[in-house]
């Protein structure tokens, strides 16, 4: 498994191919906005987009979604952030931006497990930036999407969002045993015991 990444949408989402390279799948986690820039990744790395998994439902992650299903890729999301596919919690409206509804090919819970492209992925859910949020597990890297961040956590005061929630999320995380790489929605890459040592937010209270 080979992972990609590039950075799309207004507001620098990180978007990630996870690629099989046996046979040239790819599952893309958080498409972004940029349609056009996600088609050229996918051409220049010569792989076929099958699956877009969606840490949650704003539209800097899941702008691009309704698009790259018409392509034939299948949309996960969790069962609670679906329904901001397709209204107004997906906040485009709120920044100005465009978001064509769309209905979610399989939304998923905490705990569940599934393979897509041979890549087996775990989810935790991690409620507090959106009540829907998700972090997606890969062997040893975390796809933690607006729920932790290099030192910094998500927003928590969008619709739906909770500060309590955030940080029991984010020490749900923490409290797997072992190292992940992090991998998240917004800005630089860091590790979990990085985070355990120096995120301030999370001790906060
Ligand atoms: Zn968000």
């Amino acid at each position: 498994m080979k992972l990609y990444h590039l950075v799309t949408s207004l507001l620098s989402v990180n978007t990630y191919f996870l690629i099989n390279d046996e046979t040239k799948e790819a599952v893309v986690i958080d498409g972004g906005e940029n349609y056009k820039k996600v088609k050229q990744a996918e051409q220049s790395l010569g792989v076929t987009i099958k699956a877009v998994l969606l840490t949650h439902g704003h539209f800097d992650h899941a702008g691009n979604a309704k698009k790259l299903q018409e392509d034939g890729a299948k949309i996960y999301i969790s069962k609670i952030d679906a329904p901001k596919l397709k209204n107004e919690l997906n906040l485009g409206g709120n920044f100005g931006r465009a978001f064509d509804y769309l209905d979610a090919d399989v939304t998923f819970s905490d705990g569940d497990k599934f393979t897509i492209c041979g890549i087996d992925f775990e989810v935790v859910m991690t409620p507090g930036h959106t009540d829907g949020s998700a972090t997606f597990i890969v062997e040893n890297m975390m796809f933690t999407g607006d729920t932790l961040f290099l030192e910094s956590v998500g927003r928590t005061d969008f619709p739906t969002g909770s500060r309590e929630q955030l940080v029991a999320s984010i020490k749900r995380l923490y409290a797997r045993e072992g190292d992940y790489k992090v991998y998240p929605g917004h800005q630089n890459f860091t590790t979990l015991e990085h985070e355990r040592k120096y995120n301030t937010f999370v001790d906060y209270d």
